[in-house]
């Protein structure tokens, strides 16, 4: 029961608003779990900077936001949505904080309130459950004790509420550590590694739907990432340029701040046209791209290439098609979704919000200078066979010269 005494109940006045944000991977241990958390907590502070001032502070491994003075304690919804897109945060929690220590008696006021106030929001909730972790083990009440008694509370201030252990459409969540924490949501993070913790890459980027959602992948595995386009204007067309502009800024929401070295192909691509067998163009062209994404990654000090290649996906993409780029390459290659088919890569585009912006109709390079027969197994003895009449080193140096830096961020979206 609550009791209204003055000094055993808690006010919503005393609550502080604050997000809980659960961090991953839970096999870190000692150092590297130090890193990890300081790492995380960079990148939320960096994500947060431009939507209001947040203290943002780590205890019981754990990473806890709250709004400074002055910041209104609505936008931590929004600093909710952000800490979600951050790389390394399994879970986000927005949540009512008092400051300890409490009494079962204040508990229980604080959880009838809780419920009140959840009510107003959100009137037609019909049934409901407690769920408690205690971290002080020497409160009198155990877990199971401290839910019951706060379920009690919350009938008696709710009566239009009822208990359901099995599906509750609420679960309210009471915790309880040095202080009271209330909260009924959980809401799933990015997970993963957190943004730098792996190194540095360079992204081949194109309008498709399949490099954004390979950026994606391998950012979550803790690279901080640049993206390259390779454009051919005239041949393709300024939309052709804004919309992979457009999926770099969609991309930054999880990565960052994303520059994107923007390269005219077009006098490279004339001259590959001119002097490269039809049936050879496509395997020629993309091992040019990667030899100039390499030289662009050393410029840069990024030390790995990441491309949207899957396994038997196009004319380009069979083994030995890949063979004939990978070798032109000083820099590993990773292409993470080497072993999904395609409507799995669409899955993840959804789910990161690329995808609508990638089926957008404007055409690609590849798309337009293909043959329609080109060579599916061509031996590496073939491309450089296909090659004979280029000067490579020009090419490259003549493709590194026409570059521009265009770095893109969700203030763009
Ligand atoms: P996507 O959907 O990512 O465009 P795709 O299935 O259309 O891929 P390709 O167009 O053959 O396949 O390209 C394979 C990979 O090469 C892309 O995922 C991307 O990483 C890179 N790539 C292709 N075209 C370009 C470009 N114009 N600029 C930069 N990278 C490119
Ligand atoms: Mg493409």
């Amino acid at each position: 029961m609550t009791s209204d005494g003055p000094i055993d109940s808690l006010s919503l006045e005393q609550a502080t608003s604050v997000l809980l944000c659960r961090i991953g991977e839970i096999t870190l241990k000692g150092q590297n779990r130090r890193q990890f958390e300081i790492r995380v907590m960079q990148n939320l502070r960096a994500r947060l900077r431009g939507l209001g001032a947040f203290q943002v502070d780590l205890r019981d491994s754990r990473i806890w936001v709250r709004p400074r003075e002055g910041t209104d304690p609505e936008l931590l919804g929004r600093a909710a949505e952000r800490a979600r897109t951050i790389f390394g945060i399994v879970s986000v929690s927005p949540a009512l904080k008092w400051a300890g220590p409490v009494t079962p008696a204040m508990i229980e006021s604080a959880a009838a309130l809780y419920m009140r106030q959840l009510l107003e929001r959100r009137p037609r909730t019909a049934s409901f459950k407690v769920e408690s972790r205690r971290g002080d083990k020497t409160f009198p009440l155990t877990s199971p004790r401290i839910s019951a008694a706060c379920g009690a509370a919350v009938l008696a201030a709710c009566p239009e509420l009822r208990v359901d252990v099995h599906r509750p459409e609420v679960t309210l969540y009471v915790e309880l550590r040095s202080d009271l924490i209330l909260y009924h949501e959980i809401l799933p993070g990015s997970r993963g590694l957190p943004l730098g913790s792996s190194g540095r890459a360079l992204l081949l980027l194109s309008g498709g739907i399949d490099s954004p959602v390979a950026g994606y992948m391998m950012a979550s595995r803790g690279l901080r990432l640049e993206a390259v386009y390779f454009h051919t204007s005239p041949f393709t067309s300024d939309q052709a340029r804004e919309k992979v502009l457009r999926l770099a800024a969609e991309l930054s929401i999880y990565t960052g701040h994303l520059p994107v070295h923007v390269v005219d192909f077009t006098p490279a691509q004339l001259e590959l046209n001119e002097k490269v067998p039809p049936e050879m163009l496509t395997v020629v062209m993309r091992r040019l791209m990667i030899r100039v994404a390499d030289r662009l990654a050393e410029r840069r000090e990024l030390g790995a290439l990441v491309t949207g290649e899957s396994l038997g996906q196009v004319a380009s993409q069979t083994l030995a098609a890949l063979a004939c780029t990978d070798v032109v390459s000083e820099r590993i290659i990773f292409r993470p979704l080497i072993g999904l088919d395609k409507d799995a890569t669409i899955e993840i585009a959804r789910e990161i919000g690329t995808f609508e912006t990638s089926i957008l109709p404007y055409e690609d390079c590849c798309t337009i200078f293909v043959h329609r027969h080109p060579r599916v197994h061509p031996e590496i003895r073939h491309a450089e066979e296909a090659e004979r009449d280029l000067d490579i080193e020009t090419l490259v140096a003549t493709c590194l010269e026409q570059i521009e830096l265009v770095t893109m961020s969700p203030d763009a979206l």
